[in-house]
């Protein structure tokens, strides 16, 4: 039998004589890496030219978004269907596995950090990185024991998946294949937009939020940590 029949999980999209498919057998729930986040990863790192009109066309899933799936969408996709049958038009072509994160401050990994140290770096970062894939955002996942977690930038231009925030919830996943322990604490450049909350807000229990810059665009109203972000002033 076909794997591509029977996986637990799948999303499938649809631009001209193409078909982009992604499955798991895995859960999808609490994971930054589901169907639909991948397929749109895939798309605008292998198409950025045309990323934006393969992405007009809807996503078919067979599950419930998550949280994660449904904001990511929202800021990097456009339409969503669910449909148990799976029945593209036309042949798959793409089958997709995508585990790119930046290995650039794994050094960092495990250090005793502050809240206050820990905007210090962010601050040092910001004016001494050179950041040719995107603006110079940078994000830190503090431990309650106050230990870095993860550590990582901006890389939208590779991907408008790519936010500090994701990749971070990415690092973590892919080492231990689980969330961040409770109380863990995300510290920002700016502002999360909706696609961050969600991914801090599922991959984290009772997190903190605290960023320096408020992000003045429409993807940073309202979302899932509007209630528990705080703006640090240094
Ligand atoms: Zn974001």
């Amino acid at each position: 039998m076909s794997t591509i029949e029977n996986p637990k999980y799948w999303a499938y999209l649809q631009a001209s004589e193409l078909l982009y498919y992604k499955s798991e057998t895995q859960t999808v729930i609490q994971t930054p890496f589901t169907p639909i986040t991948e397929l749109i990863d895939y798309i605008y790192t292998h198409h950025p030219d045309k990323a934006l009109s393969i992405l007009r066309n809807p996503f078919i899933t067979n599950y419930e978004l998550t949280p994660i799936c449904r904001e990511t969408l929202k800021v990097c996709a456009k339409r969503v269907r669910i449909d148990p049958l799976f029945s593209p038009e036309v042949g798959v072509r793409h089958t997709y596995f995508n585990k790119a994160i930046s290995n650039e401050f794994l050094n960092f990994v495990g250090r005793p950090s502050s809240l206050t140290e820990c905007f210090e770096l962010i601050k040092a970062l910001t004016k001494t990185q050179k950041n040719e894939s995107g603006y110079p955002i940078f994000a830190i996942a503090l431990s309650q024991d106050n230990k870095i977690l993860a550590l990582q930038k901006n890389l939208s231009l590779i991907s408008k998946t790519h936010h500090a925030e994701t990749l971070l919830c990415r690092e973590y996943f892919l080492k231990y294949r689980r969330p961040f322990p409770k109380h863990t604490r995300i510290i920002t450049s700016l502002q999360p937009c909706r696609m961050c909350a969600a991914h801090i807000t599922q991959m984290i229990e009772e997190p903190k939020v605290y960023y320096l810059q408020k992000d003045t665009g429409p993807f940073s109203r309202n979302t899932l940590v509007s209630h528990i972000e705080v703006q640090v002033e240094l």
